[in-house]
C-alpha cells in the first residue's frame, strides 16, 4: 500500500543572491495575490513570476485574506542528498530571476526514506518576532508492506486520559496533563474575554494548540515505536461511535466532542503505524467501558476514573479496565493462531460485522 508524509524541511544557510532571489520569488507572488484580488490583472501582468506560481496566485487570491505557501508540483522541484559540508540536503526550486531554478540547502526534521516518490509539496516564509526564514513541506510516498505481526497493543482514547495502551496486560497512560492544560488555557480565555483582551484571547488560543498538538505527536510517535519494538498490532476504538452518541445527547455535548483532540490523535497514530508497516485496526469500542473485564457482566462507572463490578467486586482504573476489554475482543477476531493474517479492511469489516 501507498503511504505518505510530510517532512518539514527549514531553508539554512542561504547565500546572500540565494536568499534575494527565494525573496523577490516570495514577496512577487504575495504582491501577485494582492493584485488579483483587486482585479489589477493588467498590472498583475508586469511582475516577473514564474507561469507556475502565476495560474496558483489567481485561483488563491479569490480566496485568501493573508499570505499564502508556494506550491511545488514534483515536476518542478527536486531533493537530494549530498557530503556538502553546509547541508546534507538540498531542494531545487523554480525561481524566475534564475533559468533552471536554485538548489535550496535545508535541514529536514526527520531523514527521508531510501526509496521514494516525491508528492505535491509547498513552500512558505515564517515570521517569529523579527526573525524570517523559508520552510518546504516535501510530501513524500513509498510502497508499504504491511507487516504480519505477533502482538497486540490495544489503545483505549479517553476523556481523563488521553490513551490508555495496553501491552502485555499492562497499561501505560499516555497524555495525562492535556485535560488540565486545556481546563487552564479555558479558564484564561474566559479572564482576557472578559477584559475584551480579543486579541490575546487569540494568541493564547494558538499557544494552547500548539502544546496539545505536540502531545499528540508524542503520543503517537511513542505507540507506533512501541508497536514496532513489540511487533505488534495496534487495535484502537472506532470513534464513530462517540460521535454517535454525542448526536443524542444534544448540541452541548456535541462541542465538547468535537473540540477533543481524540480524532485527531486516531488519525495520527494510523498515519504513523501505517509508514512504518504496522497494521491498525478500528474496533467497535461499544460497551467496553462499561463491561468488568474480568467477569464480562456490566458494571458501573463510578466517578470518570473508577470501574466498579457488582457482580465479582472488581475494582479497578475505568480506562484500564476499557483497554482490557478490547484487548479480549480483539484476541477473539483479529488472530488466527496467532498471526494476523488478513488485510486490514478485511478485519475491519469482519470485526464490525461480528461486534454490531
Ligand atoms: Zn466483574
Amino acid at each position: 500500500m501507498m503511504v505518505a508524509k510530510t517532512v518539514r524541511c527549514r531553508v539554512i544557510n542561504l547565500t546572500k543572491s540565494k536568499l534575494n532571489a527565494l525573496n523577490e520569488e516570495w514577496s512577487n507572488f504575495q504582491d501577485f495575490i494582492e493584485l488579483e484580488k483587486r482585479d489589477l490583472d493588467w498590472i498583475a501582468d508586469k511582475i516577473p513570476i514564474r507561469s507556475v506560481y502565476k495560474c496558483q496566485a489567481r485561483w488563491i487570491s479569490k480566496r485568501i485574506k493573508h499570505k499564502f505557501a508556494m506550491s511545488l508540483s514534483n515536476q518542478v522541484m527536486q531533493v537530494k542528498k549530498t557530503d556538502n559540508k553546509l547541508s546534507k540536503c538540498w531542494i531545487k526550486v523554480p525561481v524566475k530571476s534564475k533559468w533552471g531554478g536554485i538548489w535550496l540547502p535545508v535541514e529536514p526534521h526527520c531523514e527521508f526514506p531510501d526509496d521514494y516518490k516525491i508528492g505535491e509539496s509547498k513552500i512558505i516564509k515564517k515570521t517569529k518576532g523579527n526573525k524570517e526564514w523559508f520552510e518546504i513541506y516535501v510530501v513524500v510516498k513509498k510502497e508499504v508492506q504491511m507487516k504480519s505481526c505477533s502482538n497486540i497493543i490495544t489503545v483505549d482514547i479517553g476523556e481523563k486520559v488521553m490513551a490508555t495502551v495496553l501491552f502485555n496486560g499492562r497499561p501505560i497512560f499516555m497524555g495525562t496533563k492535556i485535560r488540565g492544560i486545556r481546563r487552564h488555557y479555558s479558564w484564561l480565555r474566559k479572564r482576557l474575554g472578559n477584559k475584551k483582551l480579543l486579541k490575546k484571547v487569540k494568541q493564547v488560543g494558538h499557544k494552547e494548540q500548539n502544546k496539545v498538538n505536540q502531545i499528540l505527536q508524542d503520543i503517537s510517535n511513542e505507540i507506533a515505536v512501541l508497536a514496532t519494538k513489540t511487533d505488534s498490532v495496534i487495535v484502537i476504538g472506532d470513534l464513530k461511535d462517540i460521535r454517535k452518541s454525542a448526536k443524542k445527547k444534544g448540541k452541548r455535548f456535541n462541542r465538547i466532542v468535537n473540540n477533543m483532540p481524540h480524532l485527531k490523535l486516531t488519525q495520527l497514530i494510523e498515519h504513523k503505524a501505517s509508514w512504518s508497516g504496522i497494521p491498525v485496526i478500528r474496533m467497535n469500542e461499544h460497551g467496553t467501558s462499561k463491561t468488568c473485564s474480568r467477569c464480562s457482566e456490566i458494571g458501573i462507572r463510578k466517578n470518570q476514573g473508577l470501574f466498579i463490578c457488582k457482580n465479582c467486586g472488581y475494582q479497578v482504573n475505568a480506562d484500564y479496565n476499557a483497554t482490557k476489554n478490547m484487548y479480549n475482543r480483539s484476541m477473539k477476531h483479529v488472530f488466527v493462531d496467532g498471526v494476523v493474517l488478513q488485510p486490514k479492511s478485511c478485519l475491519e469489516q469482519q470485526a464490525q460485522e461480528v461486534l454490531i
